[in-house]
């Protein structure tokens, strides 16, 4: 597989073309962002980390049938993926309230909800990612409607997997962002794209409470390297 040019240079990622393609690879920036790229870092390794352990559950994904862009881990920083057109939506899922939700709901952070929750938001930095309805999302026609029937039920799939993953672990899997995109080389095939790492999950200890995710950035918690490698540690990852 051939490296070629640069397509794309997102805040955590790069994307480079190859010699197929349907093809590309993506690449892992130590660069933090927060607070849609007000607040800005770096973390060291964390590029690395981020690529073990999402590849990790990326291909854990892959094995109980969920469709994925990813391919292979090639090294340290690179993942090779399908090509994919992103669909403008975010999903999040959320098994907890936190962050967001807890801020516009008035709701004390940690409380369980007792299903999970699937919300959209518009892909927009300018808008600072809008909350959206499927309502939203059909008039504009970000997504068709058999779409975002896939990607609720593929959001509730990976949260089922996630969810016993991470309690395997210790780790309260509190809330995450998905991102799905349609196969380069097969538009109406949607699978699940980008990545599935500390930066976009909010994962607690079990016993101690204590956040081993991006929060420790966004909030100057302090010890942030720590706490992804911790990740990795209890995943397993280290090769
Ligand atoms: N998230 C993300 N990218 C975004 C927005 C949210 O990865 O652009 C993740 C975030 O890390 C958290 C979950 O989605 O795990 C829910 O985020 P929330 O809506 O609470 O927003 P935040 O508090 O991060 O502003």
């Amino acid at each position: 597989m051939e490296k070629r040019d640069q397509l794309y240079e997102g805040k955590a990622k790069v994307l480079f073309s190859t010699d197929d393609e349907n093809c590309l690879i993506q690449y892992f920036k130590d660069d933090a962002t927060a607070f849609n790229g007000v607040k800005k870092g770096t973390i060291a390794d964390k590029g690395v980390l981020n690529n073990l352990i999402s590849a990790r559950l990326m291909f854990l994904l892959e094995t109980v049938g969920i469709p994925v862009h990813f391919i292979k881990r090639l090294n340290d920083r690179e993942q090779l993926v399908r090509r994919v057109e992103i669909v403008p939506v975010e999903v999040v899922v959320r098994n907890r309230v936190a962050g967001s939700m807890a801020k516009r709901l008035g709701i004390k952070e940690g409380v369980v909800l007792p299903r999970p929750v699937v919300e959209f938001y518009l892909k927009s930095d300018e808008l600072d990612d809008p909350l959206i309805t499927l309502d939203h999302i059909d008039v504009f026609n970000w997504a068709s409607h058999e779409e975002v029937e896939l990607m609720i039920e593929m959001a509730h799939r990976v949260n089922d997997v996630l969810l016993g993953y991470y309690a395997n672990i210790g780790i309260h899997l509190v809330d995450y962002k998905l991102e799905f995109g349609r196969l380069n080389s097969d538009m109406d095939t949607l699978v699940l794209a980008d990545e599935i790492s500390p930066d976009s999950c909010r994962l607690w200890d079990m016993k101690t409470g204590k956040k081993l995710d991006k929060d420790r950035f966004r909030r100057d918690l302090g010890g942030v390297e720590e706490a992804y490698q911790e990740i990795v540690d209890r995943m397993g990852v280290s090769e």
